[in-house]
């Protein structure tokens, strides 16, 4: 059993309609882009390569690039969402998930070294409070960054647009984050849809981004 490695996983990041050559008729289509992530267990963690995007017709499957069936407005390589699904995104991406794991990983080391700091008897509970408080200090100072996502450049936004999100919405969102923390593995949540929002990022209403 392949335990990890890497593999071309594709995501669909555009739907519409076109004239299909093959169909010779109008037709849905959907646009891919294939990206080489390293992967655990088949799950799809540390995005690498861009492979490139494909525009398949929903109908026959035919497969066309893109850039030759679609307007520069509804299709180009760095806006690949176009003009016209902005209700969707407003053009707001999502950090890339190994991105969010590296800087989480990055903030537990540091939790622990002011664990270790404060010299505390460690205890799970202990830690998820240490957490918490670490986090919301370093959203408000470093407007929706920990010093894990500063590194990487990466932040929280509101979902609707690139905002810093309120205090309660900050709190909440920590709150969420501090229970899931119990249970490590709920974080995956966020390989489940396409904004990459985790848990507590669906019940705060924010997206981490790119900075
Ligand atoms: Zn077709």
């Amino acid at each position: 059993m392949i335990i990890f490695g890497t593999k071309s996983t594709p995501s669909v990041i555009n739907t519409g309609e076109f004239n299909c050559p093959n169909c010779h008729d109008k037709r849905n289509y959907t646009l891919k882009r294939y990206k080489k992530h390293f992967h655990i267990f088949f799950i799809p963690l540390i995005p690498m390569d861009n492979l490139g995007d494909s525009l398949e017709c929903q109908k026959c499957s035919s497969s066309y690039v893109p850039g030759s069936i679609l307007t520069r407005d509804e299709y180009s390589p760095e806006n690949p969402l176009g003009n016209n699904n902005s209700a969707n995104y407003l053009g707001i991406f999502p950090s890339a998930f190994g991105t969010r794991l590296g800087a989480y990983v990055l903030d537990l080391i540091l939790i622990y070294l002011l664990i270790v700091a404060a010299t505390f008897l460690t205890s799970g509970l202990l830690t998820i409070f240490i957490g918490f408080i670490y986090f919301v200090c370093c959203d408000f100072i470093f407007k929706g960054s920990s010093i894990g996502k500063l590194i990487l450049k990466i932040k929280i936004s509101e979902i609707k647009e690139d905002n810093l999100p309120t205090a309660t919405n900050i709190i909440i969102r920590n709150v969420v984050k501090g229970i899931c923390g119990l249970f490590p593995p709920i974080y995956l949540v966020a390989l489940s849809n396409e904004k990459l929002q985790t848990l507590h990022d669906k019940i705060s209403n924010t997206i981490v981004i790119s900075k």
